[in-house]
């Protein structure tokens, strides 16, 4: 008979063809295959095995026992986590990651999937594949180590980082961000970032961000001065730049924030400084022209009057002669004081020079304003001032001219017109008030 076609070679042929393609499949497999019987001793171990293990089959096969190619105690946790539920279903472990021991002593990360061998469901041994994922924890590694170098430059930096995603929502905050805006760690993530911004910037926050970012024309980022807003309300002066990423197909946006409270501060002092007069503490005269002016604008839109009050120090050339200039100085620091007190907190009170003073009265009549200012040319010249201790006390009197703005006049022509009525009541006997408006004008005038 032709052995070509005997049922029984060609069944025998068919295993042998099927055995070699296993075999192949085996020795050709990118992971590392190893089996063992339930005593540890290794009967199947692949080239790939080789790669991972440092081992050669000759090596291992028959010689090597199983938990000789782990960390001492590590093959007696695989062999557990087989048994368990908790990679995979009993019997089985899938995906479990944890190191092997190399020949050269050396540990190495593998992913690792196991079955238990069974024959006639009696367990006979384990197979287990074995993936070197040595390249993807170093990867992993140095992205932690890229990030973490980031996140301590983000942490450290003095400046608040606050980054938004597409939908306005804060993505991420450093810590100087919430120590800025008052927000515990992790409070400010999923916080809407407008909210962060006082509600005038939020109403144009979209050109404003064009603008910063540098998005717009000239694509110049630029820093803008505006205020955020603190968890408690505060308004905090900072400023912002803006930048622009997109990250995996997110827009990410992120506001650097400088807090400039200080240099605000400084500058509000040096305004204030720049409009204050120092004997008096009063605002100076050029304070008083920006205001003035402002007023008359008002004054024009608003149809409501407002006036001025000059006044002088009555003979007080005789009074610094008799005392000396320090004790002039008082006076006029006392003055000072009572047109502090003497008026409204709308109204506001000026040294024009010298011994000369200035009153603002906003939505005030020239015969509204004689109210206040007799009350304070009373009041004052009621001061006993003590110039020589063991001397009477002597008495300073004030001579006020009144002027009512009229439409069309300047602040010049209003000052002029206080002046003029001031004057008048100088003539007319000092320690009095006049109404320019009372004044007989002269045809000369
Ligand atoms: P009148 O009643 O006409 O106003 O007489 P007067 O002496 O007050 O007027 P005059 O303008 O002749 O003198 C003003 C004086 O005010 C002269 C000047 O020494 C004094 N004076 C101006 N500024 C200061 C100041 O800052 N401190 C002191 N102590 N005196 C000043
Ligand atoms: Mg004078
Ligand atoms: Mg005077």
């Amino acid at each position: 008979m032709d052995p070509s076609t005997d049922p029984a070679n060609s069944f025998l042929a068919s295993l042998e063809r099927r055995s070699v393609f296993l075999e192949n499949v085996i020795s050709t497999c990118p992971e590392g295959i190893i089996a063992n019987d339930t005593r540890g001793n290794i009967f199947l171990y692949n080239k790939s095995a080789e790669g991972i293990f440092g081992y050669t089959a000759e090596e291992v096969i028959g010689k090597l026992h199983a938990k000789h190619l782990y960390p001492p105690d590590g093959a007696k946790e695989v062999r557990n986590y087989i048994h368990s539920p908790q990679y995979g279903p009993h019997g089985h472990l899938v995906d479990f990651e944890t190191e092997i021991l190399r020949k050269n002593g050396k540990k190495a990360p593998i992913r690792l999937c196991c079955s238990v061998l069974t024959e006639n469901g009696k367990e006979i041994g384990y197979i287990g594949f074995f993936t070197d994922i040595s390249a993807r924890i170093a990867l992993q590694a140095k992205f932690l180590e890229s990030e973490e170098r980031f996140r301590g430059i983000f942490e450290s930096a003095h400046d608040a980082f606050i980054s938004m995603g597409e939908d306005g929502k804060v993505v991420m905050a450093n810590r100087a961000a919430q120590i800025l805006l008052g927000y515990g760690e992790d409070s400010l993530l999923g916080v809407e970032a407008i909210r962060l911004f006082v509600p005038r910037f939020a109403d144009y926050w979209k050109e404003l961000s064009v603008y910063a970012s540098g998005l717009g024309p000239g694509n110049e980022r630029r820093n803008i001065e505006i205020q955020v807003l603190s968890k408690s309300g505060a308004e905090i002066p900072v400023q912002l730049t803006l930048a622009e990423k997109v990250v995996r197909g997110q827009r990410i946006q992120t506001a650097i924030l400088r807090n400039i409270s200080d240099r605000k501060a400084f500058e509000e002092e040096l305004r204030l400084q720049a409009i204050t007069d120092t004997l008096t503490e009063l605002y100076n005269r050029r304070h008083f022209l920006s205001l003035a002016q402002n007023e008359s604008e008002r004054a024009l839109r608003n149809r409501v009057p407002f006036s001025v009050l000059l006044m002088d120090v009555d003979r007080f050339k005789q009074y610094n002669d008799a005392f000396g200039h320090d004790e002039g100085d008082k006076v006029l620091r006392a003055l000072g004081d009572a047109i502090r007190k003497n008026f409204r907190t709308m109204d506001t009170g000026f040294r024009h020079g010298g011994e000369e003073f200035l009153v603002l009265l906003p939505e005030t009549s020239a015969k509204s304003a004689l109210i206040p200012a007799e009350r304070l040319r009373e009041r004052f010249s009621s001061i006993p001032f003590l110039p020589h201790p063991e001397e009477e006390p002597r008495k300073v009197t004030l001579s006020i001219g009144i002027a009512e703005y009229r439409p069309g006049i300047s602040i010049d022509d209003l000052v002029r017109s206080a002046d003029r009525a001031m004057y008048a009541a100088k003539n007319s006997g000092r320690n009095r008030t006049v109404i320019h408006e009372d004044l007989v004008v002269r045809p000369d005038e």
